[in-house]
């Protein structure tokens, strides 16, 4: 075994099973899915710890923890299309596509979009589609709806144009709050109603556009649990 599959294998079982995550689908792709080709070189040593890591930018990919939880709350199988918004270094993209038929990201900086492009490119992820744009507004111009939605970025709330790309009993997860704190909440599509439970308490990087917030300020580490 080379020495990052046992790193993989250990975040899983120490950071991520003994946390709690029980669906053996997302524990399975966590350990496929090789984190340290999406930190930058400088940062390979943080790619199996505990904590969000800096990509450029000013963004962070996730702590896998999150990654985890938020993959969980999806329920997702092989015949979901889901939409990402927040590709940023395409780690969670993977994770998804590991899980589900299609998916759909869409990152508002270009830079970012071009190298998660590429990186899910060689590393043979033939059902994404990376987009680059202001997920606020929804979906990558798809004509249909999706089963499952994740935004990785922190949302003021206002989930009008994602709610309307929910498919019926479509779920979406998402931190709601602040700039610095939020609730990740999972709403979930159930005869035409809206239900809404709170996950846990996070701190992301801001969800900027139209939807979103106004503009960004740095903010070095997030994509975590308080
Ligand atoms: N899922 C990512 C985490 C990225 S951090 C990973 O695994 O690496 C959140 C990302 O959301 C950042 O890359 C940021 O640029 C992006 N983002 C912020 N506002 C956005 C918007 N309106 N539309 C699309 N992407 C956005």
């Amino acid at each position: 075994m080379c020495g990052f599959e046992v790193l993989r294998n250990k975040m899983v079982d120490e950071q991520i099973a003994a946390r709690g995550i029980t669906d053996e689908a997302v524990l399975e792709a966590l350990r496929r899915v090789p984190r340290h080709e999406f930190v930058p070189k400088e940062a390979v040593d943080l790619a199996y710890k505990d904590c969000p890591v800096a990509i450029g930018e000013g963004q962070t990919i996730s702590q896998p923890f999150m990654v985890a939880l938020m993959t969980q709350c999806l329920g997702l199988n092989k015949s979901k299309r889901v939409l990402e918004i927040g590709t940023g270094s395409g780690y969670q993209t993977a994770i998804l596509a590991e899980l589900c038929y299609e998916v759909c990201s869409i990152e508002r900086i270009k830079a970012l979009a071009d190298a998660a492009r590429q990186r899910l490119g060689k590393l043979n992820y033939t059902n994404v589609k990376i987009f680059h744009g202001d997920g606020s507004l929804g979906g990558a111009e798809s004509p249909q709806l999706f089963d499952a939605i994740m935004v990785t970025a922190a949302s003021p709330g206002r989930l009008e144009h994602l709610i309307i790309e929910l498919a019926p009993e479509g779920r979406l997860v998402v931190p709601i709050g602040d700039r610095a704190s939020q609730t990740l909440k999972l709403f979930t599509k159930s005869q035409g109603r809206i239900l809404e439970e709170s996950v846990c308490s996070c701190a992301f990087v801001p969800l900027i556009g139209e939807y979103g917030w106004p503009s960004a300020p740095t903010n070095n580490f997030s994509g975590g649990t308080h």
